[in-house]
């Protein structure tokens, strides 16, 4: 039985590896959307032309002691409508990273959850946060 590398990683829906790189310490994993077209935050239009892309980068669980960097291929929609007030958007990939954050969220929980348990007493190199 084939184990999907995905499946590994624990994507959530609509989020797919397109690429796996690695530094000397640094495993990085290129991941792309693969989730059907959304709807305009202002306007409620499908989006249907995606105009461009951007990379974020972004921190997560380590693998075996090895950095993880996902780099997100984020995609930005263009709205054909005349009167919509906001014609560029960028999706969101709100279950799994927060806005603006440079870490995914179960890395954020388990670093916290660490933190919490031992009173952010101790000196522990592994749970140096990288960006
Ligand atoms: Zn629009």
């Amino acid at each position: 039985m084939m184990l999907e590398v995905s499946s590994l990683l624990s994507l959530p829906a609509g989020l797919e590896i397109a690429e796996i790189t690695e530094t000397s310490d640094l495993v990085i994993v290129h991941v792309v959307t693969t989730s059907p077209i959304k709807a305009y935050p202002l306007c409620s239009e499908f989006a249907t032309h995606v105009c461009s892309y951007y990379t974020r980068k972004v921190s997560d669980l380590q693998w075996a002691g090895q950095h993880v960097q996902l780099l997100f291929h984020v995609r930005k929609f263009r709205c054909d409508t005349a009167t919509c007030p906001r014609k560029v958007f960028a999706e969101h990939l709100d279950s799994f990273v927060e806005a603006w954050a440079r870490q995914t969220k179960r890395s954020h929980e388990a670093i916290e959850a660490i933190g919490l348990s031992t009173c952010g007493k101790g000196e522990h190199d592994w749970l140096t946060v990288w960006v």
